[in-house]
């Protein structure tokens, strides 16, 4: 078994001096307890203070323990609103961005998401955080070694819901299609076909794609909602947004 990062390796003065007690000590239950609870609501309040305000989504937020899926040196950024490397190159993104794009696909629904499909798996947090709000979610990712790493995060957690895959997220997953959701972790220069094949009728897909500027370079991603409808394809663009890229083919 992995050895789990201690939480918190370091608290705010705030925190620490209210609780008045000390740090606990490596050799007490990881990463369990009040401590990790109430930094994490205080990560959810800053959420709430950006704007965040889907009830389901802040609670799964408040749920989810970030700090058990960042390496045990950087187990105390981990409820600061950064995105943080997890290794080949890759990092798991900002609780902003994570709560964002998952109320933008709730908008879309009362109640519990249906099935969903996440492109990029990770570190598994996103992963971690969507089973909560949605009855069913298939996750895929290209890079063998973060596959293995976010089964071995997702373990101690026994999502019942959650379905990691090995395989080229750019192809979809046909096997789980139709998709109330679709997100993608990873931004290319244009949606592949066969997330909006896969999208059923009344859902929606977040995703970064790349922009193109006036000259015709590439200046930027945004974020693109995609919404499935009787009479075809409605897409919005959104805000900037910066993700690693979409790439094909396994690794
Ligand atoms: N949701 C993740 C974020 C990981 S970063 C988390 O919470 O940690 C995006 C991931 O997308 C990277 O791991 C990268 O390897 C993966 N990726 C890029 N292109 C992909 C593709 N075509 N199929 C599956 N995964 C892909």
């Amino acid at each position: 078994m992995k050895q789990r990062p201690t939480f918190p390796a370091r608290m705010d003065s705030s925190v620490s001096a209210a609780k008045a007690k000390p740090l606990p000590s490596t050799n007490l239950p990881q990463g369990l307890g009040m401590d990790s609870m109430a930094v994490r609501q205080r990560m959810v309040q800053k959420l709430a203070g950006q704007g965040l305000s889907d009830p389901r989504v802040l609670a799964a937020m408040g749920r989810v323990e970030r700090h058990r899926f960042v390496d045990s040196a950087l187990v105390n950024q981990a409820y600061e609103d950064t995105s943080l490397p997890i290794g080949l190159g890759q990092t798991i993104s900002k609780p902003g961005v994570v709560s964002r794009m998952i109320e933008l696909l709730c908008q879309a629904t009362e109640g519990k998401l249906g099935r969903v499909l996440e492109i990029g798996t990770g570190c598994g947090y996103q992963a971690a955080v969507l089973s909560e709000v949605a009855t069913e979610v298939y996750s895929i990712e290209r890079l063998r070694g973060l596959h293995e790493k976010a089964r071995e995060n997702l373990r101690f957690l026994r999502l019942a819901n959650l379905h990691l895959l090995l395989g080229d997220g750019m192809l979809g997953y046909a096997q789980g299609a139709p998709y109330a959701a679709i997100i993608a972790a990873a931004g290319g220069d244009a949606l592949p076909t066969a997330w909006t094949d896969q999208l059923a009728v009344g859902g929606r897909l977040v995703a970064p794609v790349a922009q193109r500027a006036a000259g015709g370079g590439v200046a930027a991603q945004a974020l693109v909602v995609v919404d499935k409808t009787s009479q075809g394809l409605r897409q919005t663009i959104l805000e900037a947004v910066h993700f690693v890229p979409l790439k094909s083919g396994l690794a």
